[in-house]
This record gives structure tokens, C-alpha cells and sequence, in this order.
């Protein structure tokens, strides 16, 4: 046996020593499988179904690893919620059962900590006195700076909710600072979770960040990160990995940019100010500076809002695809508007020509001015205008984009208030392929990694090579634990094209329906899925009273929402995309999961679009060989909610008529748990769910 695997066993012996711990065999066999990729410096992929314990099989490993081998550990999840959790429960628990304690941290993005600067001297805007007072206590007891314990902090205190909202924004670390010209620098939060992160041998944190990190050094030629070099990266909820990359790569012009480049401007000016001593020379220097910045916002404003897109287009349309050739395929060839592309170029080489304007003028500006500065102003100044040019600059690229894409579509879409143009990757594997699977080992890692019982899809989308890959056995028994509810054909019709369909009133009427007897049959207890808000919307505008709490997400935060609904046992949640993956509500607050719809994604979008026609061009079937994969995998995920400890026992609901009647349900039904029952019956189901509370003890 290696001295890895030895350690790592030594733990396990003091794990099951531990009162209350159950030995898994399957949490031992994926953590011999961790340690073997880490002894071997090779890439894995496991699959490890709900229940087999998964963090702790990658921890124990993973500080074994660091504390043997004395080496360096990244551990990436999804959200900053899984983050936190791993970080503040999961991460302590396997350090225990170790006799020594490697040094860890957490990073996470820089709006997840609060600026001392902002709430020092009072930066907020219109804040109440005695919240300001609120603000300043926290900081001086935070012991991070994170919001997870700014609201921890507001609980305490009982803080007025409307009190609460868009605090955080306010406070929160802006894009680029002065750094160490900043007074409050070597107490600052986010600077002191940097220097933890960037010395510690294990480092938790989301996909976010480690896209970002992976970003910042292709930009910098490796000159620049934010975690440093790694020896191993360890990555959970690994399904989760293609839309992270998706949205790391992905860029738009719309009102957001507008804003974020005029606060950039702004705050750079503001910062560099702050840097210099009241004199007569830096009053005249603060206000050019001030000027710059004001001339920059309003360009930029008539750059983004003089353009007559709106006038043009009712619905979103790809302008512009790489490879060409994707144009003349049959999705895109009547939806495509390549005479809109030199809108958007005007538009984007525009904004790119202000950014150069606006940091040729900013250092003009300082050259005129530099010789009546102290030197440590004139340093100053240069550090902090150089650490927003970083910023600019990474924006001036991503605008390179909507010009010329790289394998990709860009497109113009109207919005609420105007339009917007986007660019995002059609394909994500390459770049992840040199940007990260190429220079460390990785183990990734999720209850639902394989399609039809393979993992050819997943690797194919994310560029994963590599022939070690495990599927560890369920652990949860689904025939006594879970039944499965399919609606008799007939009392649901087919999901309607859009909310206007005609046939859209009485799809939403028989949903509402069957939610409203499932609700009843488990006295609510329930979560609810909807592939789109609007559905969520429409159905539950058709329900009746009912003698339980309906939460509906966007109704507060998620994390607020997730809370109530674990904490009040009958309430039942209705959610959209978040809510399918990486939710846990345990127990009995939980014994009815409905899916309402298969989340097909709307194909008719540009992106989608333009995905189909890549299997077009590739002489592939788009919808075999992407969109039934992608639901597939994502009603695993929902399934996955339900059961999330051996003694949990609940009915999942689909209520979608084509998992009945369409070839492809069957095969959507062959990849959740194998040995569920299956129910048309109401009135079975009642049955079967009263006999499986009884045998739990519990009452209906
Ligand atoms: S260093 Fe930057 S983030 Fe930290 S307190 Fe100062 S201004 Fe805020």
C-alpha cells in the first residue's frame, strides 16, 4: 500500500471511530480512486451517485497529498454557496481526522468581500445613519468580510430587510482599486484572502474563480494569477462546468457594460485622487481627471444608445458565425442577418477606440501633472491607473469579440430598454484543453457526469481526455425509497410553443390541476421545477388556496428562500434553473419533487441556433447528439433533489406527456435510478406514499 492511500486510511480508521459515522465502502473506493490519480499525476473522472459521500472522499486525499507531498490544491464547486459549505463544514470535519493540518484558504470573487474604503468613508449612496453605524461595527469584528456573515451580522441584529437590499453592492470590492496605496491595504479583506490564497496548500473555492484565474494568465501570459501555480485541481459538480465556462467566455454590449465602464472610469479617477495630498498641483490634477471621466461616460453613452438596432428587430438573430460556413446550414440559414454585423462592429470598435482615448488622455493628464507630485504620489498614481488598465484592457478584447468571434456566434437581441449584442462559444473544450487540463492533473467529479451509462458526452464538451474514469454504484435504495408519477396520457397535452400559443390556457389549467392533488396528497413538502419563469407563473396564477406556503423564486434571495423553505416542513418551492441543481433540502420538508416540463432549451434562440448548425455542418443530429444528452443529464440532476439521505423517502412527479409518448422519454426514464415504480394512479400513489412513511415511522 502507498504512504498516501496508508494516510488517507489511518483517517478513515478515526472517521469511523467518530460516533454516528456509518462506513461506506463505495466513500472508500472513490477515495483510493482519488489518491491513485494523485500518486499517478493523472486526470479522472468519477461519477459518485448521491449519498456516497463525496466531499470527504476528496478531501482525505487531497490533505494527505498536501501534507506527504507537500503539495498545492485547488478544490472548485459550482456555487459560492457549495463553496462555503465546503469551506466552513466539510473542510474542518477532514482536518480533524489528521494529526497535522496543512495551511488552507478560501478565494472567491472580488464582490464577495467588503471594501473597508466604501465602508470607512462611507462611500455608500443615501445608506440610513444607523446602518452606516451597523456597517462600521461589522467591519471592525468580521473576521472575512464575506457577505455570508454580513448577513449572519444582520440576522443577529434583526436588521430591517429593506434595509438590507443592495447594501452589498455598495460595499462590495470594486472591479480594480489602489491596492497597496489604499490606506486600509494590509487589513483590507479581499487582499487578505488573496495572499492567504495564494500561499495556502489548499484552496477552496467556485469554477468562477478558477476560470477567472485561468482568464487572467492567457491575458498576462502567465505573468499574473490569482492562485498561483496548483499541482492538482479538484473539481465538483463537474456537470456544472460547461455553462461556467460558457459564461466566463461569453460577453455582451448592453446596458451592464455601459455601467461597468463608466464606474470603472469613474472609480479609477476617484481612486488616483484619493492617492494624492490636497495641494494646489493635485486639486488641478483631480479635476482633469474628474473631467476625463465624465467626457468618457457620456460618449460611451451616445455610442450605445444612437444605434437604431431597436428599430430594426423584434427578436434576437445571429449576425455573425465561426466558422462562416455554420450561415449556410439549414438552422441558422433563414435567421441569420449578417447586415446587422456592421452595427455592432461600429458599436464595438467605438467603445474600444474610448478605452484607448480615455488611457492615452488619463496618462497625458498625469505627465502634465507628474512633476508637481511627491514621488510616492506619482507611484501611486501609476500603480493604481495600472491596475484598472488590466480591467480596460480585458474589456477591449472581450469587444473583439462581437467583431470578429472565434468559433462562436455573435448576435443582437432587443431588451427592455434598447438592445443588446452578445457573443458567446459555441464550443468550450479547446480552451479548457490548453488552459486548464493541460497543466495540472484534475479530478473531476458529480452525481450525474455520464449520459445513457457513458461518459463520451461530458468529455467531448469539456475536452477531458483520459482513461481513467469509475461510475461508483448507488447507494440509496430507490425501489423502497422513491415512486415515480407519470400523469395517464391525455390529462396533460403537450407543452405549447410560448405562453401566447392557443393551446398554452389549458395546458397551464390541467398543470395547475395536478400540481394543486400532488400538493395535497403530501401536504405540500414539495419542490417544484419549471422550466421557465413564465410557466412557473402561469401555473401557479391557476392554483387555488391552499393551506400551505408557496415560496417562488425570485419572490427574495435563493439562499433566503432555500432557508424558509427547510425550516417551515409544509411550505413547498416553485423554481426555475437554480433550483435543479445543487439544492438540498433533506428530510421530511422534502417528500415531493414535480417536474413539470423536460427542460428542452428553446431552439430557436441564436445560440442554439447556431449550436444546431454546428452539428449540421459536422453532418451530426443536433438533437441527439446535444439537446437530448443535455436533459437527460439535467433530469438527473432535478431527480437528484429528492433523496438525499438513506432515510428519506418521497414521489417524484413528471408531468411532461412526452416521457409518455415520445421515443426519447423512455430513454430520459433509463437514466434516473434503476428499480423505481411507476404510478399513473393518484390514488396508487397515495397508497404506496402512506405505506412508505409508515415504514418510516412517520405520519402522512
Ligand atoms: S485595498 Fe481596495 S478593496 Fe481593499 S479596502 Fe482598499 S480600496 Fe477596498
Amino acid at each position: 500500500m502507498s504512504n498516501l492511500w496508508n494516510a488517507v486510511e489511518a483517517a478513515f480508521r478515526r472517521l469511523e471511530a467518530t460516533s454516528g459515522y456509518e462506513p461506506r465502502p463505495v466513500q472508500r473506493e472513490m477515495a483510493r480512486f482519488v489518491c491513485e490519480r494523485m500518486e499517478g499525476k493523472s486526470t479522472g473522472l468519477i461519477e459518485a451517485p448521491t449519498g456516497v459521500g463525496k466531499s470527504l472522499a476528496v478531501l482525505l486525499p487531497a490533505i494527505a497529498y498536501s501534507l506527504n507531498e507537500k503539495r498545492r490544491l485547488v478544490v472548485s464547486t459550482y456555487t459560492n454557496v457549495l463553496a462555503e459549505q465546503y469551506w466552513r463544514k466539510d473542510l474542518p470535519f477532514a482536518l480533524s481526522l489528521f494529526p497535522n493540518a496543512p495551511s488552507a484558504a478560501l478565494a472567491m470573487g472580488r464582490n464577495r468581500y467588503a471594501c473597508l474604503d466604501a465602508i470607512r468613508n462611507n462611500k455608500m449612496k443615501a445608506t440610513p445613519v444607523e446602518l452606516a453605524k451597523f456597517l462600521h461595527e461589522w467591519s471592525s469584528v468580521a473576521q472575512e468580510g464575506v457577505e455570508a456573515e454580513w448577513e449572519e451580522f444582520l440576522r443577529r441584529k434583526a436588521i430591517p430587510q429593506p434595509w438590507k437590499r443592495d447594501v452589498w453592492e455598495q460595499i462590495a470590492v470594486p472591479s480594480a482599486c489602489r491596492a497597496r496605496f489604499c490606506p486600509y491595504y494590509q487589513n483590507c479583506f479581499y487582499y487578505q484572502a488573496r495572499r492567504r490564497a495564494a500561499e495556502a496548500a489548499i484552496v477552496i473555492t467556485n469554477h468562477a474563480f478558477v476560470l477567472t484565474d485561468a482568464l487572467m494568465r492567457e491575458a498576462t501570459e502567465d505573468s499574473t494569477s490569482l492562485l498561483g501555480e496548483y499541482d492538482f485541481l479538484i473539481i465538483d459538480e463537474a456537470h456544472d462546468m460547461l455553462d461556467a465556462t460558457t459564461s466566463a467566455l461569453e460577453f455582451s454590449i448592453d446596458a451592464a457594460l455601459l455601467e461597468k465602464l463608466i464606474a470603472h472610469a469613474a472609480t479609477m479617477m476617484n481612486q488616483v485622487s484619493e492617492t494624492l495630498q490636497a495641494q494646489d498641483s493635485a486639486v488641478g490634477f483631480t479635476m482633469s481627471l474628474q473631467k476625463l471621466a465624465q467626457e468618457f461616460a457620456g460618449r460611451c453613452r451616445d455610442i450605445v444608445t444612437v444605434s437604431n438596432l431597436p428599430k430594426i428587430l423584434d427578436t434576437g438573430i445571429a449576425v455573425r458565425v465561426a466558422p462562416a460556413e455554420l450561415a449556410d446550414m439549414p438552422a441558422l440559414r433563414t435567421a441569420f442577418r449578417p447586415d446587422l454585423h456592421p452595427l455592432v462592429v461600429q458599436v464595438a470598435q467605438s467603445l474600444q477606440a474610448e478605452i484607448s482615448n480615455l488611457l492615452r488622455e488619463t496618462n497625458q493628464t498625469y505627465q502634465t501633472y507628474k512633476s508637481q507630485l511627491t514621488e510616492r504620489e506619482r507611484e501611486a498614481t501609476e500603480a493604481t491607473i495600472q491596475q484598472f488598465r488590466v480591467g480596460f484592457e480585458q474589456i477591449y478584447r472581450s469587444l473583439g469579440q462581437l467583431i470578429e468571434p472565434s468559433e462562436g456566434v455573435c448576435w443582437v437581441e432587443p431588451t427592455a430598454n434598447g438592445w443588446k449584442a452578445c457573443y458567446a462559444p459555441l464550443i468550450v473544450s479547446g480552451w479548457l484543453q490548453e488552459h486548464l487540463w493541460s497543466r495540472q492533473p484534475s479530478l473531476l467529479m458529480s452525481a450525474t457526469l455520464t449520459v445513457d451509462g457513458r461518459f463520451q458526452f461530458f468529455e467531448q464538451q469539456l475536452g477531458v481526455q483520459t482513461p481513467h474514469k469509475r461510475i461508483l454504484p448507488q447507494v440509496f435504495d430507490y425501489s423502497r425509497q422513491c415512486a415515480l408519477y407519470l400523469p395517464p396520457s391525455g390529462v396533460i397535452p403537450a407543452p405549447p410553443a410560448n405562453a401566447h400559443a392557443p393551446d398554452a390556457p389549458i395546458y397551464y389549467q390541467r398543470m395547475a390541476e395536478q400540481i394543486t392533488q400532488l400538493l395535497t396528497l403530501t401536504q405540500g413538502r414539495a419542490l417544484v421545477l419549471f422550466a421557465s419563469r413564465q410557466e412557473m407563473q402561469q401555473v401557479r396564477q391557476r392554483m387555488p388556496p391552499l393551506p400551505f406556503r408557496i415560496l417562488m423564486q425570485g419572490d427574495g434571495a435563493n439562499a433566503d428562500l432555500s432557508k424558509q423553505f427547510r425550516e417551515d416542513v409544509h411550505s413547498v418551492l416553485f423554481g426555475v434553473r437554480s433550483f435543479w441543481t445543487g439544492f438540498d433540502a433533506p428530510g421530511e420538508t422534502l417528500v415531493n419533487l414535480i417536474l413539470t416540463r423536460i427542460p428542452f432549451e428553446v431552439p430557436t434562440t441564436p445560440l442554439q441556433r447556431a449550436r444546431q448548425a454546428r452539428y449540421e455542418l459536422q453532418g451530426e443530429d443536433a438533437f441527439r447528439a446535444w439537446s437530448l444528452p443535455m436533459v437527460k443529464q439535467q433530469m438527473r440532476q432535478g431527480f437528484g433533489r429528492l433523496i438525499r439521505r438513506s432515510s428519506d423517502v418521497g414521489i417524484v412527479a413528471i408531468l411532461d406527456p412526452r416521457v409518455r409518448e415520445r421515443s426519447y422519454g423512455r430513454e430520459i426514464l433509463n437514466n434516473l435510478p434503476h428499480g423505481i415504480a411507476i404510478y399513473d394512479c393518484l390514488d396508487a400513489l397515495a397508497r404506496w406514499y402512506e405505506l412508505a412513511i409508515h415504514a418510516q415511522g412517520k405520519t402522512v
